[in-house]
């Protein structure tokens, strides 16, 4: 028929390795444009999953398409996020070893719905995971509740992650998926008490005084409306239309019941009245300052504020909101201990794990913050990760290999790590050590530190030290640096009070002495004494990055990069300009060239001999050579072309997937 489409001229191809060689930007970009038209979101670079966000419900998340995807090889069906998940469980089953799911993309690209996706495949999907009913209905309920008191809507995402999460599921190999462990990273606390125009404080707030019974309301002192408490409606968007609080509220409440909160009823209610209780303080104070009548305050707040009564206005209304935000803070580490608690298997035999690393994306508001800064650090060192577990390794191992390789150039964000966190240099130690400073040292004597140290570094300008041109765009208080991602300007007031997070001394006491349990648990006797000063922020987080680099690196890794397709979180728009950002600064175009010139697989010598040597009469039952050569005799009788295998020093390389399924089927009819 004249002018008919062929389908790869309507959908693009599913594997962008696949494209001709020397593709340009804008043929990968064509192609992530057709197939997001007819609803394909994912596409492969071999085994990295690029995935689009939809903004719509799409009908391919059943459990139908799920069973289409069990066991099946990868490129044998079009590309989706349960295949991936699918080719990481059978990979660990296989090898008997721990992997991990990277997931990134920047704030609104779709990687918390990717990440509660593998979690479904993985707690419904698994073999007989039917007889863990209980395991797997808490692996899959521990989402909302963590997303009610972790997540927030800000102008990027209506249900944007304030903290990072890194999900180990553990699997036993009879029985699937068997327990899980959560690490959390950095909540965004300071959102407890002060929001950004368009936005909201955490979701749980909202939930509890749309949906909570009135006994409820009543024992906690709280009335149902948002309006009465400022800490609630300082974004003035209370209510948003693409979120329903009050069901939420009896999906989280009826989470907490499953999730081994049950027995313990009393204990989840103290730890919403905690939680209001961080809430009331402020309606309380305000409407006392109407004239109003005080509201249900617990004494332990009371004598809070009794403290603070001899301090100036301001004084106290900062010890005020650092004390909501330490109890919001660790109320959420108690609950993350508590899921993790329901989590946990007993059963000590060895098992394999699969992480899942979502973590909040990188983010550039009008106004960008400490949290922003810390935010797009962690970016900044997954991007790292990214590229030293993907093309750095990848090119080095040919080297090392002694496989022919023309190295593809790439951009190495290390030089803005470095800028951030290098020992006695970078910007973090600047930040602390003017956090040594009390009474000296103010957010804009950070800033001239910075200035003084940093000057001329090709990603770091300020308004002083900025050309004309660039410094109409900033103000005399930020900072700018050239991310990966992008460029943002960080206004530095607050730095140093956020970085401190001090809590007076007096007002821990009080809290030592509550007699709520949890409020007890929260604030232990045992905390680092005065004397000795407890890390800042920054350098906790830091300490807990490099953790997770080392926990990651132990793991083999898989990728999922979340690409945003519009700004308006609108169903069907593709913004040229906004992808095309997004696919450079993910490197999509490199890891496509390192992709597209290497090997689909490797494996060492008498892995592979080991595996494969009942398929070929000269290495059955025994191969009296070298592994190397048996592997040649083998792959020879297998009818391997010269093209499709290199040899390396140590290991086999495998240009096709094709190739190595072909060999795995023969494998899987033998047996
Ligand atoms: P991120 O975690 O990257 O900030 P989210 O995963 O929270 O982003 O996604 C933001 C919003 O986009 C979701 O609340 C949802 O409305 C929509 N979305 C993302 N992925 C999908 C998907 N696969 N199908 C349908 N909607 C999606
Ligand atoms: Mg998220």
């Amino acid at each position: 028929m004249e002018g008919a489409l062929t389908a790869r001229d309507r959908v693009g191809v599913q594997d962008l390795v696949l494209l001709e060689a020397h593709t340009s930007e804008t043929a990968l970009l064509d192609n992530l444009r057709k197939r997001f038209h007819e609803n394909l979101i994912y596409t492969y670079i071999g085994t990295l999953l690029v995935s689009l966000n939809p903004y719509k419900e799409l009908d391919t998340y059943s459990k139908k398409h799920m069973d289409t995807y069990m066991g099946v090889n990868f490129f044998e069906l079009p590309p989706h996020i349960y295949a991936l998940a699918d080719n990481v469980f059978r990979t660990m089953l296989s090898e008997f070893n721990n992997h991990f799911i990277l997931i990134s993309g920047e704030s609104g690209a779709g990687k918390t719905e990717t990440s509660k996706k593998v979690l479904q495949y993985y707690a419904v999907s698994c073999p007989n995971t039917s007889l863990l009913d209980n395991v797997r209905d808490r692996l899959l309920l521990s989402n909302p509740v963590l997303e009610a008191f972790g997540n927030a809507k800000t102008l990027k995402n209506d249900n944007s992650s304030r903290f990072g999460k890194y999900m180990d599921i553990q699997f036993d190999h009879q029985v699937g998926a068997v327990g899980g462990h959560i690490l959390s990273y950095l909540l965004e606390k300071s959102r407890v008490v002060h929001q950004n125009h368009g936005e909201r404080n955490f979701h749980i707030f909202y939930q509890l005084v749309a949906g909570g019974d009135d006994e409820l309301l009543r024992w906690l002192g709280l009335e149902r409306n948002c309006q009465n408490y400022s800490y609630l409606v300082q974004g003035d968007c209370a209510k948003v239309t693409s979120i329903n609080d009050k069901s939420n509220w009896k999906i989280v409440r009826s989470a907490l019941s499953i999730i081994e909160f049950s027995e313990k009823d009393v204990e989840v209610m103290f730890c919403f009245k905690l939680i209001s209780a961080a809430t009331g303080i402020n309606s309380q104070e305000d409407r006392s300052q109407n004239g109003g009548g005080a509201a249900t305050t617990t004494t332990r707040f009371k004598r809070c504020l009794q403290v603070y009564s001899p301090f100036a206005v301001d004084h106290a209304l900062y010890a005020r909101d650092a004390l909501a935000k330490a109890i919001y803070g660790r109320t959420f580490n108690w609950l993350v201990n508590k899921v993790n608690e329901s989590l946990a298997n007993k059963d000590s035999s060895r098992k394999t794990v699969i992480g899942l690393l979502d973590i909040y994306g990188f983010e550039v508001f009008h106004v960008n913050s400490f949290e922003q800064f810390c935010i797009n650090y962690c970016n900044e060192k997954l991007q790292q990760l990214f590229i030293q577990l993907t093309l750095k390794s990848e090119q080095e191992e040919y080297q090392m290999e002694g496989i022919e390789w023309e190295p593809v150039p790439y951009f190495n964000n290390k030089i803005i790590c470095d800028l951030v966190e290098e020992k006695h240099r970078g910007i973090i130690s600047v930040l602390d050590e003017e956090c040594l400073r009390p009474g000296e040292a103010t957010d804009l004597t950070f800033l001239e530190k910075l200035e003084e140290k940093m000057g001329g570094h090709p990603h770091f300008v300020t308004h002083k030290l900025a050309d004309q041109k660039t410094r109409k765009t900033m103000q005399r208080g930020d900072f700018r640096l050239l991310h990966y991602a992008g460029e943002v300007t960080y206004c530095v007031v607050g730095f140093l009070d956020k970085n401190n997070d001090l809590l007076y001394r007096n007002v821990k006491e009080v809290m030592r002495q509550s007699k709520n349990t949890i409020i007890k648990h929260c604030f232990p006797y045992t905390e680092p004494d005065s004397k000795k000063r407890p890390e800042t922020v920054v350098t906790q987080f830091k300490g807990s990055l490099a953790g997770l680099t080392d926990v990651l690196m132990s793991k083999e890794p898989w990728y999922v990069r979340c690409i945003k397709p519009n700004d308006g979180k609108k169903a069907g728009r593709f913004d040229d300009v906004l992808v095309r950002h997004q696919v450079k600064y993910l490197g999509l175009m490199e890891h496509l060239r390192v992709r597209r010139a290497g090997f689909a697989y490797r494996r060492k010598y008498d892995i592979f001999l080991a595996r494969y040597k009942p398929l070929c009469p000269s290495t059955w039952p025994k191969w009296k050579g070298s592994a190397s050569e048996g592997v040649l005799c083998l792959v020879k009788h297998l009818g391997y072309k010269p093209n499709e295998y290199k040899m390396g020093r140590t290991k086999i390389f495998i240009r096709h997937p094709k190739t190595l399924f072909a060999t795995e089927d023969a494998f899987e009819l033998c047996k």
